[in-house]
């Protein structure tokens, strides 16, 4: 896993975001459900829902990161958004990379 963000592959967001979602670096805690299946998928596609507001009341705003502060801010809510389909994406067990090019 590199540490670089700048360097980061679409797979190695993936695995970042599988690992923060499932609350451990250990990977070994894995089957550990904290929740079912289908609940784990509502509360993902339901917080992504709550995000694309967040996103539209900051472009309806136009606030802007200014470098210092990203709270509240357009970049805050497009990364939000990018996190909640990234984890969608992980609980169907979708591999991105994949998919972009079977789409393209
Ligand atoms: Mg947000």
């Amino acid at each position: 896993m590199k540490s670089n963000a700048e360097d980061m592959t679409l797979k190695e967001v993936q695995y970042l975001i599988k690992r923060i979602e499932k609350g451990t670096l250990d990977e070994s805690r894995d089957k550990e459900e904290s929740q079912p299946k289908k609940e784990n998928g509502q509360r993902l596609v339901l917080k992504l829902i709550e995000e694309f507001g967040e996103l539209a009341e900051n472009i309806r705003k136009n606030v802007r990161f200014d470098g210092k502060n990203i709270k509240g801010t357009i970049e805050e809510e497009v990364f939000d958004v990018f996190y909640y389909v990234i984890a969608i994406a992980n609980d169907y067990g979708i591999d991105l990379e994949k998919i972009f090019y079977i789409k393209d």
